[in-house]
């Protein structure tokens, strides 16, 4: 019969043997890649056998010690920000909401005006607008989008199940986007959005899960039930930075929250205004959000 100290003792041995494991594939990596940071002081054999083990992959690149990896950081959110502040302009080429409602008659000229003149002035979204003013219904909003973008419509109602892969909850209700289904064997998501699709989303959501994304629409309505669900798992591995941050800080800052979680792997996409850096391998899976400025 197992005691309380024979299971302890036990989980404690499989603890340690995992523990020797995770060193072991941590010495083979150091041994096997050589440090990615060219100025690395330390790339020698007998260096890599003896030293410290603090390496982590940034973006599936190898560096020995936070110092390299934080010069990796720096260069690749450097690139990442860059490469991404030239091609913003390609993906918003669709008719805008509020005309697809007007030529599918939901809308007069008059009532799509005043709305547009209330986004002027408050911001707030078209769509949102005019469903506060009762002016449209949430399927005549989700049936445009979908007929706009040529995505199949999400039912409504259907069962919430718990998924395996884990979306930060701040860019779910920021962006407006819902993971519904995920198919393990192919590594497909579907992906729900409640407002019009931001393919820079979708890209940064395939890039970090390393799955394939299928975009859908939700009503409105839907997307706050499944979001009141998601809350009541209430998480504390995320972490949002809202002040804008530059590079330099972005990079001190990943580097620190690696070191912490002993992290070996560190992941990045842009999503809107923020740099998503996703840490794995360490003591828990932990997802950053900084907003950065691109200079
Ligand atoms: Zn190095």
């Amino acid at each position: 019969m197992l005691t309380t100290e024979t299971v302890q003792k036990g989980s404690s041995i499989v603890g340690r043997v995992l523990a020797s494991f995770n060193m072991a594939s941590r010495r083979l990596e150091t041994l096997v890649n050589a440090c990615t940071n060219p100025e690395c002081p330390r790339r020698s054999v007998r260096q890599a056998l003896t030293r410290k083990l603090d390496g982590a992959a940034v973006a599936g690149q190898w560096f020995c010690s936070p110092a390299c990896y934080e010069t990796g950081l720096h260069r690749h959110v450097s690139a990442l920000i860059t490469s991404t502040a030239r091609s913003r302009t390609l993906h918003r080429a669709r008719i805008p909401l509020g005309l697809m409602l007007l030529s599918r008659g939901h809308l007069t000229h008059e009532q799509l005006n005043f709305a547009l003149e209330q986004h002027r002035l408050t911001g707030a979204r078209v769509g949102d607008i005019l469903l506060e003013l009762n002016l449209v219904t949430e399927e005549q909003v989700t049936s445009a989008l979908a007929a706009q973008w040529g995505y199949p419509i999400f039912p409504s109602n259907t069962a919430i199940h718990h998924l395996p892969v884990r979306i930060p909850q701040y860019l779910i209700t920021l962006h407006r986007i819902m993971p519904l289904h995920f198919v393990e064997a192919s590594r497909r998501l579907l992906l729900g959005f409640a407002d019009g699709p931001d393919h820079r989303i979708l890209t940064a959501v395939k890039h970090i899960l390393a799955c394939e994304v299928e975009p859908c629409f939700i009503a409105m309505g839907e997307f706050q039930r499944r979001l009141q669900w998601l809350n009541l798992e209430a998480t504390t591995s995320e972490v949002i930075f809202d002040r804008t941050c530059q590079v330099a800080e972005i990079a001190r800052v990943a580097g620190s929250y690696i070191r912490q979680l002993g992290a070996q792997h560190a992941n990045f996409a842009l999503s809107g205004n923020h740099l998503w850096v996703r840490l794995t391998g360490g003591k828990q899976l932990m997802d950053l959000l900084l907003r950065f400025r691109a200079c």
